[in-house]
């Protein structure tokens, strides 16, 4: 059950949730975008509902929250280590089904990788609660349908989702009512969120992918068309690498901070090793590592896919270079193998 609510009323439940929450959603900045004069949707914390972009998919992905692009993670002296603060309010968090499901995919690689689970990560996910922004219709480049990351099946605190003028909500835990009756007039209906039950865009994953696919010569085409700028790992909500980095105060150079910093398989330095040396040098090879990653390793390990046809790798891509377009070639040649 739920409600049907203006935007003033929308604005009204916000103001409510503040008193107990931050909030942390899709945000427009203008002229923020790729270009002059086009806006970027960011996430963000936010102060008033009108703030929140309920329409445009968002360029960037709920990732930042949960893996900032730099933190620091603690201090240190010559004696002494001291955690680094974290503001411990409880945050709720507006995302689609495509980034709910990738939260899980970050949850698996950072929570339930092996024994250790990683405490920096598990901090800052304890605080989180999920407002799902429901999907009345795709939009360029996902496929979400094919990725089956179009339905969020987990738990969510309430819905929303924008239509004709009117944010309908679904409010699945019951203690957030409270946050809705408070506005006046306001009735109870029955209401389910939307999902995307088709893509424009498709992407047919073989089961196998053969060992002489990784040698393919379908991948030289990149060394040439990529110019390696990592727009798409940054962008990517599953992309979850990072480098280290020690921070030597310059007026004590015994103390100083560690930071997370987030790292980029399509750049330069990330496979570098001591003695000079360097795996993966030519852009074709960082792209057959990324897309196997994304369509064949993470499986392998953890029995379903990476990727969640977000295509948001598409639409930031500065070469045109369409990930779908890639897996396309891998399943023909993959195909081509086995018969
Ligand atoms: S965004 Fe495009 S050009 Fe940049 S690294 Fe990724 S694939 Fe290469
Ligand atoms: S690889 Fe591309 S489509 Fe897949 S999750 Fe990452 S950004 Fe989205």
């Amino acid at each position: 059950m739920g409600y049907i609510l203006t935007k003033e009323d929308f604005d009204q439940v916000i103001r409510n949730l503040l008193k107990s929450y931050r909030i942390f959603a899709p945000v427009r900045k203008k002229g923020a975008g790729r270009f002059t004069d086009v806006d970027a949707v960011i996430y963000d914390e936010i102060t008033e509902g009108t703030q929140i972009e309920l329409e445009a998919k968002s360029d960037y992905s709920a990732k930042e929250f949960l893996l900032p692009l730099s933190e620091t993670l603690f201090y240190f002296t010559e004696q002494e280590v001291k955690e680094a603060d974290l503001d411990k309010r409880p945050v709720l968090f507006f995302a689609r089904s495509c980034d709910l499901n990738a939260i899980r995919r970050t949850d698996q690689i950072y929570l339930a990788n092996g024994d250790a689970r990683d405490p920096f990560y598990q901090r800052r996910r304890d605080l989180i609660r999920y407002v799902l922004i429901g999907c009345p219709q795709s939009y360029e480049n996902c496929f979400c349908v094919s990725m089956d990351s179009n339905r969020w099946d987990g738990d969510y605190a309430f819905s929303v989702e924008y239509s004709d003028g009117q944010i309908r909500s679904d409010v699945a835990d019951d203690s957030f009512d409270g946050f809705f009756a408070q506005v006046s007039g306001l009735e109870k209906t029955s209401i389910s969120p939307a999902y995307v039950t088709e893509n424009k865009v498709k992407a047919d994953i073989p089961d196998q992918i053969p060992a002489s696919v990784i040698k393919s010569d379908l991948w030289d085409e990149y060394t040439t068309r990529c110019i390696n700028c990592g727009r798409c790992n940054f962008v990517c909500p599953t992309c979850t690498c990072f480098t280290m980095q020690d921070v030597y105060y310059s007026d004590n150079g015994r103390a100083g901070e560690r930071r997370r910093v987030a790292a980029s398989c399509m750049v330069d330095g990330y496979t570098d090793v001591a003695g000079g040396g360097s795996y993966r040098k030519k852009n074709g090879e960082r792209m057959r590592f990324k897309v196997l990653h994304k369509i064949s390793d993470f499986k392998k390990r953890f029995g379903y896919q990476m990727c969640v046809g977000c295509g948001r790798c598409d639409d930031v891509c500065p070469e045109y270079i369409s990930f779908t377009n890639i897996i396309k070639k891998v399943s023909r040649e993959s195909r081509e193998v086995e018969s």
